[in-house]
């Protein structure tokens, strides 16, 4: 079941409702719909409440002013779960049994991350390419159903970032090639600014479907030149080509950036204020924010941590490498694209929590996922204090599941992560590829409840759930027309 916890029950329901039955009246009917609102809202006075404005019953609810959309790159329930219980031998994810959809359901337990409490709604996503799909009943009772036909980053990115799906490999363009605009775009179009902030290197296929359109996601080149040539206000990630996996320098290697790019970048000429320090993703993180396009490049070669050497047995037990972290670059990139009264559209990725999935590293797997909540937190912390939830949406989710991790010998069926808090859970990984398993959704703020009310399919585990292209039409549709701000 979908579980929905909200402050002031009967308005939000009752508002969710009505973007229900007004989306589904859809166009030919739009002259009934003032009298539908104006009925409505009739009713809902009488009922003693305190909706707003009749903006709140239109399509698509009220539009958030700003759309912070939070990736944890292969975040699948289970990984969520893996954290959870490091952190506090809880997890509400956990679903044991024969594999039978209809017998199956979900223990449920007690919040752990920030983006679990009572202030947020919860849904769950598919992830599939355009030549694919999901089957929520031959999922559950097939556990080898969700190894096939499932995306990769690059139709996932492109999916949740300009509303509709793609073959894999490909960056913002449809199953043909042709450019598709992503929410970022549409943002700036409209007055307001962008950005993508990643711990992978900035251009790889998630941060580049909000910044790029290449038919070959391994165009790794061309991608970043388009993103240095684009009006991105923020553009932050890994991907140096002067440093190692350690954060130590090296013979440049020009895999993601080439020498072209990083001598524009440094010559101050491509627009970007550009800095390759981990002392200025601190400073913009205080407070110090002297233009609004930043072009920071994390001291490191493919991620913040997970590539370092060692390897780790427990969270932590391998030192970590003395650079910036997700929440500062969070909180930097948001002290950026906060300065621009009309609002702005981020991506923001922990991009690293996939790598571990794909090399089946459990300690490692925490960590990155540990980073990635760490990152929500600082972004609710700046909601709260520079901005308030009934202008700013904040997502949380995956784009797809990696290393098909659950509980250990499940044989045909399935079997819950368990174990006490301060170990890692008993668990076992069942692939190094992506999976099509659904993935969790968390959204609060403004526009909220339009995405759970968007919810229309229904998992016989995990509930109703939204399609990885449902918040890109949202917003390209109903919120940021490209008509109004
Ligand atoms: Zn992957």
């Amino acid at each position: 079941m979908l579980r929905r916890s909200v402050r002031s029950v009967s308005a939000v329901t009752f508002s969710a409702c009505m973007v229900v039955s007004i989306a589904g009246a859809g166009v030919a009917q739009s002259q009934s719909l003032e009298s539908q609102s104006t009925a409505a809202f009739g009713s809902l006075q009488q009922a003693g409440s305190s909706l707003g404005s009749l903006e709140d019953l239109l399509p698509g609810g009220k539009a958030p002013k700003n759309i912070i959309y939070m990736v944890g790159d292969g975040m699948g329930f289970n990984h969520v779960a893996n954290t959870n219980l490091f952190e506090s031998g809880q997890s509400r994810y956990a679903v044991e049994g024969e594999a039978d959809g209809e017998a199956l359901e979900e223990a449920g337990g007690e919040a752990v991350q920030v983006y679990e409490g009572d202030e947020w709604q919860q849904s769950s996503m598919s992830t599939y390419p355009v030549d694919s799909g999901y089957d929520p009943v031959k999922a559950w009772n097939d556990n080898d159903y969700i190894n096939q036909n499932v995306t990769d980053s690059a139709a996932a990115g492109t999916a949740m970032a300009t509303g509709q799906k793609t073959l894999n490999g490909m960056i913002g363009v449809d199953a043909e090639g042709n450019e598709l605009e992503n929410t970022n775009e549409r943002a700036l179009s409209i007055g307001k600014s962008a950005g993508v902030v990643s711990s992978v290197p900035f251009n790889h296929a998630t941060p580049a479907a909000w910044g790029a359109h290449n038919s070959d996601r391994n165009a790794l080149h061309d991608m970043a030149d388009e993103m240095i040539d684009s009006d991105l206000n923020v553009i932050f990630g890994a991907g140096h080509p002067d440093f190692d996996d350690n954060a130590a320098g090296r013979d440049a290697k020009y895999e993601y950036l080439s020498e072209e790019g990083q001598d524009l970048l440094e010559s101050g000429d491509s627009g970007f204020e550009y800095f390759d320090d981990s002392e200025t993703f601190a400073d913009l993180a205080a407070g110090n924010v002297s233009s609004d396009r930043y072009f920071g490049l994390a001291p490191v070669a493919t991620t913040l941590q997970q590539n370092r050497d060692g390897e780790s047995v427990v969270p932590g037990d391998v030192p970590a490498n003395d650079v910036t972290d997700l929440p500062t670059m969070s909180t930097a990139a948001l002290n950026v694209l906060g300065q621009d009264e009309d609002g702005f559209q981020v991506m923001i990725e922990g991009g690293a929590i996939d790598w571990t999935g794909h090399a089946n590293e459990s300690a490692r797997n925490v960590e990155e996922t540990q980073d990635f909540n760490a990152a929500v937190e600082a972004v609710n912390v700046w909601v709260e204090k520079n901005s308030n939830w009934d202008e700013t949406l904040v997502i949380v989710t995956a784009d797809h599941e990696t290393g098909y991790l659950s509980g250990e010998d499940q044989g045909d069926g399935w079997k819950a992560l368990h174990g006490p808090t301060g170990q890692l859970p008993s668990h076992q990984w069942y692939s190094g590829n992506h999976t099509n398993q659904l993935v969790p959704v968390f959204v609060r703020g403004a526009g909220a409840d339009a995405v759970i009310a968007a919810a229309d399919k229904q998992d016989p585990v995990r509930g109703s759930y939204i399609d990885n292209t449902t918040i890109a039409k949202l917003t390209l549709e109903n919120w940021w027309t490209a008509e109004g701000k």
